[in-house]
């Protein structure tokens, strides 16, 4: 039988890496995306979908075009990393959970993902697939501080794409972990996607993407 390595990500300025349990993504946590996905019903609800583990890549990766799509698009995220076990917190106790944080790219098959919607069906297929989420290194949220406000934007291939402040999510990331936490155990290794802003786009082989979030590590990668 072939054991499985765990997935795991970088920590920055450490040997270590972190184990990756759960991949926990927000969907539509910022106005001006809702709006150009044409959601625009903005604010009322917080829900989640998921990607397995093993889809995790270190910045530098070269990441292969997905099969199954003629839209595949690009998301960048601030990223959460669960250091401890905690279950039915509050938002004013959330963040004593955190590990610290990264910059990550929540990659998307666009056409699957809309064709699901379209049919009131799961969007796993358009998300949740191979190498779908690259995440940069995770730094301790000691060094960071507060996160609240930073700026979050990606370059592809030099060009500006996304640019915005993490201060304009509809749900900050103590009231996501609150939620989160209310609906499943989060233990150490759950990594929470928060949402993407304004100016989702497609990408093609021999792209360079380049996520940033203000003080962190970027998350770089190469389409071939
Ligand atoms: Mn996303």
């Amino acid at each position: 039988m072939h054991i499985f390595p765990t997935p795991t990500l970088a920590i920055h300025g450490s040997q270590e890496r972190f184990p990756v349990r759960r991949l926990y993504c927000v969907g539509r946590n910022y106005a001006d995306h809702a709006r150009e996905m044409g959601q625009p019903h903005v604010g009322q609800d917080l829900f989640f979908f998921t990607k397995w583990a093993d889809v995790v890549c270190d910045s530098g990766s070269a990441v292969p075009y997905p099969p199954g799509t003629a839209n595949y698009q690009y998301e960048v995220e601030l990223v959460v990393a669960i250091g401890s076990r905690v279950n039915n917190v509050t938002p004013s106790q959330a963040l004593e959970c955190v590990f610290g944080y990264a910059c990550g790219l929540d990659m998307t098959r666009r056409d699957q993902q809309l064709a699901a919607r379209e049919k009131s069906r799961p969007w796993d297929v358009g998300k949740n697939f191979d190498a779908s989420a690259p995440i940069g290194a995770i730094h301790r949220a000691a060094e960071v501080g507060n996160m609240k406000r930073r700026r979050l934007w990606l370059e592809v291939n030099g060009v500006l794409r996304q640019d915005t402040n993490v201060d304009q999510m509809l749900f900050p990331v103590d009231t996501i972990i609150a939620h989160l936490s209310s609906l499943y155990v989060l233990e150490p290794g759950d990594v929470i996607m928060t949402g993407t802003p304004a100016g989702v786009g497609a990408v093609a082989r021999g792209d360079k993407l380049v996520g940033h979030v203000e003080g962190l590590s970027p998350i770089a990668i190469d389409i071939i």
